[in-house]
């Protein structure tokens, strides 16, 4: 089964919900609402697919924030790893020549690194 994503905008005058907890509900077709098989309470439709609705678009905007937080967590990490594979470099490249003080020059730290 495929979703085909679609854009929905929601306007609302009256943001007062008549949901209440339970998720078990019944259709009744003919004459057209919702009812809780639970605590009883009849719903309109309507007003039931549009919580639900923005509730879903405040789930799908908060996928989006966690993807992209994500994406950048990668990034860092990439760079991370980088600068660690150059730094590893840089202490191999000084360990075999003898030159630890150059390490300590190219890494830009003030202190004198002794062995
Ligand atoms: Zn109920």
């Amino acid at each position: 089964m495929s979703v085909v994503p679609f854009e929905l905008v929601i306007k609302r005058k009256n943001t007062q919900t008549y949901l209440c907890s339970h998720i078990q509900l019944e259709v009744d077709e003919q004459n057209r609402v919702l009812q809780c098989m639970v605590c009883g309470l009849v719903l309109d439709p309507l007003t039931w697919m549009l919580d639900h609705c923005m509730a879903l678009q405040s789930a799908m905007a908060r996928i989006e924030h966690i993807k992209k937080e994500y994406k950048d967590m990668c990034t860092t990490i990439e760079e991370k790893k980088k600068e660690l594979r150059r730094i590893k470099a840089q202490i191999r490249y000084c360990e075999k020549n003898g030159n630890i003080s150059r390490l300590a020059s190219r890494s830009g730290l003030r202190k004198e690194v002794t062995y």
